[in-house]
């Protein structure tokens, strides 16, 4: 595969009646964090647009950058940041315990990271991660969960199936908007549930999208973001079904969605459909409604950060997850405007964000030299961060948020 390919259909359907919605222009990959070495080399850009498809009604990606090139060196860890191991434990608890029966039972975890999720299942049942990550295989085996390295296909799971059998689970938490070949990763899942099996995945929920104007989830490693309607359209054209769907505060919103072969379809469905249906996700107009609400979002803020700069005041940004840098790029906002971003990934102190190459540093630097600013990336954790930033706001420190809304606090 070359660097990018440019599909012209739906990955889904497979139809070809797609609309554009929002074009934020070319940029390098959201977690292409450089090293101060690497600002002297060119970098490369994509062009990063979603599109809606008025068939099945996903929106979508239709520049797919090689995984490879996405994927490889991934910096961010589950286990780097306590409010996600925090959340894997509850879901381990509430999702996986009540569907392991024996300890022969086979859970499967895609894209499963680090290895924390399945780590709170392992002494109950057998647990395999498969993750394309290999960087993170030995966090993942330190912690008593076997790796199996590889992005999951329906191949992938043909090997599995010869190697460990059925799975009684799979879960797939917040990767299948990364996958290009949807569809053929479903089929894998379905031979491996068999019969009796039961499939659970989260993606971040389009409506959520669409009503809150997070635009900054949208990077080249999002390629899907799903509605209800969408996932319905593939699971149900890879022979399975929905039989529950929960709607669950991660990313601010995602469908938990589960699927089996031969199970009632619980009231669930229907009511989150309806709701969709009402907030007109199954048209293309709730989406041209969210383009132009992020389109003015964007000239409020740069009016603001042009303000404060001409007024002296110093700047810095308050993390640096890969949404941040959609944000950043689509802006154009670098080093004249933030001095630089905190981090408490330790991996990504010390390098710079793609496009805008604001330094990235730890968050200690926040203790000696204080800013009158903070621009709030991981919006996703305000009430959170504003709570353990408490002392710096006592002191004046105001954190400048830009999604859903924009505001001073
Ligand atoms: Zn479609």
């Amino acid at each position: 595969m070359s660097d990018y390919v440019n599909n012209n259909a739906c990955r889904i359907c497979l139809g070809t009646d797609l609309v554009q919605i929002l074009d934020l222009g070319s940029t390098p990959p959201a977690n292409a964090y450089l090293s101060k070495a690497q600002l002297a080399l060119p970098e490369k850009s994509f062009p990063l647009a979603l599109y809606f498809c008025r068939t099945c009604s996903l929106a979508q990606l239709l520049d797919v950058v090689n995984p490879e090139i996405l994927f490889k060196d991934y910096h961010f860890l589950t286990g780097a940041s306590a409010p996600s191991v925090e959340h894997f434990k509850e879901y381990a608890n509430d999702v996986l315990r009540p569907l392991v029966q024996s300890p022969e039972d086979l859970v499967i975890d895609i894209g499963g990271n680090d290895g924390v999720l399945l780590s709170f299942i392992k002494d109950e049942a057998r647990v395999l991660n498969v993750d394309p990550a290999d960087n993170l295989a030995p966090i993942s085996e330190e912690r008593g969960v076997p790796f199996y390295p590889a992005f999951f296909t329906s191949a992938t799971a043909d090997d599995i199936l010869a190697k460990y059998g059925n799975a009684a689970v799979v879960v797939a938490n917040n990767v299948f908007a990364h996958t290009d070949p949807i569809r053929d990763v479903f089929e894998g899942v379905a031979k491996l549930i068999g019969e009796e099996g039961t499939f659970v995945f989260e993606v971040h929920w389009a409506k959520h999208l669409v009503e809150e104007g997070c635009f900054d989830q949208i990077y080249h490693e999002h390629l899907c973001f799903y509605s209800l309607h969408a996932a319905k359209h593939l699971v149900e054209a890879t022979g399975m079904k929905i039989f529950r769907v929960e709607i669950v505060p991660t990313q601010g919103q995602s469908l938990r969605v589960y699927v089996a072969k031969n199970r009632e379809q619980e009231t669930s469905v229907d009511e989150i459909l309806a709701q969709e249906v009402a907030a007109g996700l199954t048209g293309e107009e709730a989406y041209v409604a969210f383009a132009t609400h992020v389109q003015e979002n964007k000239e409020k803020v740069l009016a603001i950060l042009r303000d404060l700069t001409r007024e002296g005041k110093k700047i810095v940004g308050y993390g640096a997850p890969a949404k941040g840098n959609t944000l950043l790029n689509y802006y154009g906002i670098g080093t004249e405007t933030l001095e630089y971003l905190t981090d408490t990934t330790s991996l990504k102190q010390g390098l710079y964000s793609p496009g805008m190459h604001v330094p990235i540093v730890s968050p200690d630097r926040l203790k000696t030299d204080t800013p009158e600013y903070l621009f709030l990336f991981a919006w996703n954790f305000k009430d959170a961060i504003l709570e353990k930033e408490k002392e710096l706001r006592e002191k004046g420190v105001k954190f400048i948020v830009t999604v859903p809304e924009v505001e001073i606090i």
